[in-house]
């Protein structure tokens, strides 16, 4: 192992005769198609790896991490972990509906539905869960999908998985929804966004999707997994924001593995989706209930963010100084950044590893994502702010900017 690239042996022996017909030469050896698409991911760039991090600190500035309202290491939420596990035990022990719903669950469900002004709550496992469940038992051949061409890879899946025809429509693009409710022939529908996207970091016209939603009889589903903890007021989310989040046809998902430094995620909504997932979701039946040390810690971020209502704009104010230290370096952005989540587009996958890499010379860790995680050409560094981002490390961030776009020709201070 190499950087966790696994290094392959060239001369693995095939597993089978092979002869000299061509069928039974690629059968030879299943590996050996692997190798070679491995090998065209080298040549464009697009090989991934992983860099285990050290337990206390690796020194780095973290911009990568979702960790928004630097929480992770607050030892309120590790006592709440804590607790958790001595009360309950290190695992869930089994699925929620046999012996994986413990007091705290219940609390959680609960706790989640009233913070962003839900009628009901219900914890999964992790947020992809979340979203996999909601669609799939939600959706169905008699209901048509729409989702927004950049939604997070997890309501992908969900799409597929829902057995419902599923229109893609352009990035925010409330007339194709709208156009898609209308000419449908099924008799109902699910309009699926996230709510802040998770690499652009924009936000979804949720009022507006609501209205088409409202007057097509659609039910709207908002992935708030980068909005709970960072947007509205108290970090109660996008949709409490937008004065959605409580009315029947909306049902949220979430994750607890970023505002909230935990990790599971939880699907809100009128007490009838509720009752329907826990009867129909796959995704909440056949998993092992979310583990008691994770529900002790999410309840504890929420005790956090009730004591503390000024965190959320904190994560919201870093992320606007981001922003504005990469537009005026002359790199790409989003202007005005309404959650943690701040890119910084540079087109080309190398130019974007060139970037991460000085990044990390200046002592920062950024997100770098390159196809298939975005499309072809824009090709970005991900920065995530923090509540607890000071001004030295914006410091740093600034001058680590200013070297990246010089080094890509874009600096507007040559
Ligand atoms: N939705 C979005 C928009 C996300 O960014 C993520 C996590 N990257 C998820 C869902 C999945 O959440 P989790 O990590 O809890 O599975």
């Amino acid at each position: 192992m190499t950087g966790g690239t696994i290094e392959h042996s060239a001369a693995a022996a095939p597993l089978i005769h092979p002869g000299a017909d061509p069928l039974a030469r690629l059968r030879a050896d299943p590996l050996a198609r692997l190798r070679a698409d491995a090998r065209r991911r080298d040549a464009d760039g697009l090989r991934r790896t992983l860099s285990p991090r050290g337990g206390d600190h690796d020194g780095l500035i973290d911009l990568a991490s979702n960790d928004y309202l630097g929480l992770c290491r607050d030892p309120r939420l590790a006592a709440g972990a804590v607790a958790a596990v001595r009360e309950y035990g290190t695992g869930a022990t089994g699925s929620r509906l046999v012996t994986g719903t413990t007091d705290l669950h219940a609390e959680l469900d609960r706790r989640l539905a009233a913070f962003t002004g839900t009628g009901a709550g219900l914890v999964f496992s992790s947020g992809y869960l979340a979203n996999l469940g909601a669609v799939a038992a939600l959706g169905g051949p008699d209901v048509l999908v729409i989702s927004d061409r950049t939604n997070h890879a997890s309501i992908v899946d969900a799409c597929r998985l829902s057995r419902s025809r599923v229109v893609i429509t352009p990035h925010r693009d409330v007339t194709a929804v709208e156009r898609a409710l209308a000419e449908r022939g099924e008799p109902h529908a699910l309009v699926v966004t996230d709510a802040v996207f998770s690499v652009d970091g924009d936000v979804a016209p949720l009022a507006a999707l609501h209205r088409a939603a409202r007057a097509h009889g659609a039910l709207l589903v908002i992935d708030e997994a980068h909005a709970l903890g960072v947007v509205g007021d108290g970090g109660r989310g996008a949709a409490h924001a937008a004065g959605i989040a409580g009315e029947p046809d909306v049902v949220l998902t979430l994750t607890l593995s970023k505002a909230l430094a935990s990790q599971g995620g939880a699907v809100l909504g009128a007490p009838e989706v509720v009752e329907t997932l826990v009867d129909a979701s796959r995704a909440f039946i056949f998993d092992t209930g979310l583990n008691p040390a994770a529900a002790g810690a999410a309840l504890a971020a929420l005790d956090v963010l009730a004591a503390e209502p000024d965190l959320p704009g904190r994560a919201r104010d870093r992320a606007r100084r981001i922003a504005a230290l990469t537009a005026g370096s002359g790199l790409t952005t989003t202007p005005d950044p309404a959650a943690a989540v701040v890119p910084v587009v540079l087109g080309a996958p190398e130019d974007a590893l060139h970037a991460r890499d000085l990044c990390r010379k200046n002592g920062l860790k950024v997100g770098c994502f390159r196809p298939p995680s975005v499309p072809a050409g824009r090709s970005c560094l991900r920065l995530t702010a923090r509540a607890t981002l000071d001004e030295a490390e914006l410091t740093v961030l600034g001058g680590a900017l200013e070297m990246i776009a010089r080094s890509t020709g874009r600096s507007l201070h040559t």
